[in-house]
C-alpha cells in the first residue's frame, strides 16, 4: 500500500542525551537528503540500506545550520512499517527536536497522527492487530512478567493459536459445503457430523483455555487493584510503607487522568499491585470515614485483593468483624500484625472469619513477615507456578470479550450438532465464531475499530 510521508517526535518530550524524529513513507529518505549535509558530502539517497550518517541538517533556504545529527536509513521492506524510514537521532532537548521536526515538515512529511507507524505496520502487512496491541503493552508494561506476555503477544503467539482454531473451522465449513454441493454423497453427512462435533469441541476448549488465563492476563496489564483495610492503629500505613520500600515503586506517568482516589503501584514478584487509596491510608485513620461509607464499597467491590490488618495485641473488635462482613466472598488475605507483642487475639476465631482466606503473620516494626505476605499474594493469583515460557495469556479487554462471544457461539454449534439441527444450520453458527477470532487479529475488523484502537497510542509509535 502506498501513503503519504509520515513524521513525529518518537521519544518522550523532555532533556535528554538524545531525542529521535523518524518518518516513514516513499519519500522518507528524499526529505532527509534535502535537508542532510554531510562532511564528506555523501547523499542519503545513494546510502545503502540500514546504515547511520553523521552530519548537519540545514535549513535550504537560508542555508543555517539547524542540528548536528545521526540519521538512519532503513529502506522497506525490512522497517518497522514495511515502508522507507529514517530515523534522525538529535540532541535530546524540547527546542532541538521541535527544530528537526519542524524542519521535515516543510519539506513535505505529514505530522503523524498517535499510533500511525504501528498502523501502518498493520496495513502493511507486517503485524496483525493483536500483534499491534502488543506493542503498547510492551511500552506500558509496568513488570517484567507483564512485558513477557506482550513480548509473546507481540511475536506473534496468540495470533498463531487463533489461526489454527479458524483453520480448524474453515476445514469443517469445507466439509459442509462438499456436502451442500454433492448431496448424492450420503455417506459425507455421516462424516461431516461426527468431525464438526470434534473440531468444535476442540476449538472450545482451547477458548476455554485461554479464557482461564485471561484474569491473571488482566492483572499483569493493568495491576492487581488492592485495598487495604483495618482499624486505626493496626498498621495500615506501616504494611503500605513496607510494600513500597521493599518492592520497587512503579512509576506510572499517565498523563491526563485526575483521579479522586489515588494510587501506587508496587512489583510483588512480578505482579503488578495497584494500591488503592493510598492517601485514605496515609492521611487520615480510616478509609470508611473519608470517603464515606458508599463509597468505599465501592472501592472494595472493585477491588481485586483486599489485604484485612488485624492488630495481635488486642482481643478482635466488632469492628474487625464488621470488616470481615464487608469483605465475605472476596480474595482477602488477612494480615495478624504485630506479633512482637504479646498475642491477645483469638486465632481460631480469626481462622473461622477468614475461612477461605489465607492468614498471615506479620510484625511490620521488626520487618518480618513481609516476604510470607508476598508469598500468600503471588499464590493466590498464579497458584504458586512459576511463569510458564509457553504459556500463552490473554490480557486485552477487547480480545476477553471477543472470546467470550467465540466461545458462546461454538457452544450453540456444538449444541445444535448433538441435537441432530441439518448441518447447514450449524455452518452458520461455525462461520460466526470463524469470524470473531478473524476480529482478534483483525481480519474480519472494520475500519472505525482500526481507527479507535491506534488513537490510543503513544504520539511517534
Ligand atoms: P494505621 O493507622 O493502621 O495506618 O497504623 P500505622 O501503620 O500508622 O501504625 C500504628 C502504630 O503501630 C505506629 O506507631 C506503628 O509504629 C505501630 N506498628 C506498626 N506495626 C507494628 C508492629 O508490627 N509492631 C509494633 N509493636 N508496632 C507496630
Amino acid at each position: 500500500m502506498h501513503f503519504d510521508t509520515i513524521a513525529a517526535i518518537s521519544t518522550p518530550m523532555g532533556e535528554g542525551a538524545i531525542a529521535i524524529v523518524r518518518l516513514s513513507g516513499d519519500e522518507a529518505i528524499q526529505i532527509a537528503d534535502r535537508v542532510f549535509s554531510s562532511p564528506s558530502g555523501k547523499k542519503l539517497l545513494e546510502a545503502p540500506s540500514h546504515t547511520i550518517h553523521y552530519g548537519h541538517l540545514i535549513e535550504p533556504s537560508t542555508a543555517e545550520v539547524v542540528e548536528e545529527v545521526m540519521v538512519s536509513i532503513m529502506k522497506a521492506p525490512k522497517t518497522f512499517t514495511r515502508e522507507d524510514v529514517v530515523e534522525i537521532n538529535c540532541h535530546g532537548g524540547v527546542v532541538s527536536v521541535k527544530r528537526v521536526l519542524e524542519l521535515v515538515l516543510k519539506q513535505g512529511a505529514r505530522l503523524a497522527e498517535p499510533g500511525e507507524f504501528t498502523k501502518r505496520a498493520f496495513l502493511n502487512g507486517r503485524v496483525d492487530l493483536s500483534q499491534a496491541e502488543a506493542v503498547m503493552d510492551l511500552i506500558r508494561a509496568k513488570t517484567d512478567r507483564a512485558m513477557n506476555v506482550a513480548l509473546n503477544q507481540m511475536e506473534g503467539r496468540l495470533s498463531r493459536l487463533i489461526g489454527e482454531l479458524r483453520q480448524a473451522l474453515l476445514e469443517t465449513l469445507a466439509q459442509v459445503e462438499v456436502n451442500i454441493d454433492y448431496p448424492e454423497y450420503d455417506d459425507v453427512e455421516e462424516m461431516t457430523i461426527p468431525l464438526m462435533i470434534e473440531k468444535c469441541t476442540w476449538v472450545k476448549s482451547e477458548i476455554e483455555k485461554l479464557l482461564r488465563t485471561s484474569s491473571q492476563g488482566k492483572i499483569l496489564r493493568e495491576g492487581l487493584s488492592t485495598v487495604i483495610i483495618g482499624r486505626p492503629n493496626v498498621g495500615k500505613s506501616s504494611l503500605l510503607n513496607s510494600l513500597v520500600q521493599e518492592n520497587k515503586a512503579i512509576v506510572t506517568d499517565i498523563a491526563g487522568t485526575t483521579r479522586d482516589i489515588i494510587e501506587e503501584y508496587v512489583n510483588v514478584r512480578g505482579v503488578p499491585l495497584r494500591l488503592v487509596d493510598t492517601a485514605g491510608i496515609r492521611e487520615t485513620e480510616d478509609i470508611v470515614e473519608r470517603i464515606g461509607v458508599e463509597r468505599s464499597r465501592q472501592v472494595l467491590k472493585e477491588a481485586d485483593l483486599i489485604l484485612l490488618v488485624l492488630n495481635n495485641s488486642e482481643p478482635l473488635t466488632q469492628e474487625d468483624e464488621r470488616l470481615f462482613e464487608a469483605i465475605s466472598g472476596m480474595d482477602t488475605i488477612v494480615v495478624i500484625n504485630k506479633t512482637d507483642l504479646p498475642q491477645k487475639i483469638d486465632l481460631q476465631k480469626v481462622k473461622e472469619l477468614a475461612g477461605d482466606g489465607k492468614v498471615v503473620t506479620t510484625s511490620l516494626l521488626q520487618d518480618e513477615g513481609i516476604d510470607e505476605l508476598e508469598e500468600a499474594i503471588a499464590e493466590l493469583f498464579f497458584e504458586g507456578t512459576i511463569e510458564s515460557g509457553d504459556l500463552t495469556y490473554v490480557s486485552n479487554a477487547r480480545h476477553i470479550a471477543l472470546l467470550d462471544k467465540a466461545k458462546e457461539t461454538i457452544t450453540d454449534a456444538l449444541r445444535a450438532a448433538e441435537m441432530g439441527v441439518p448441518v447447514d444450520m450449524i455452518q452458520i453458527d461455525v462461520t460466526r465464531t470463524w469470524e470473531i477470532l478473524g476480529e482478534i487479529i483483525g481480519d474480519t475488523v472494520q475500519e472505525s475499530l482500526i481507527n479507535q484502537l491506534f488513537s490510543q497510542f503513544c504520539l511517534g509509535k
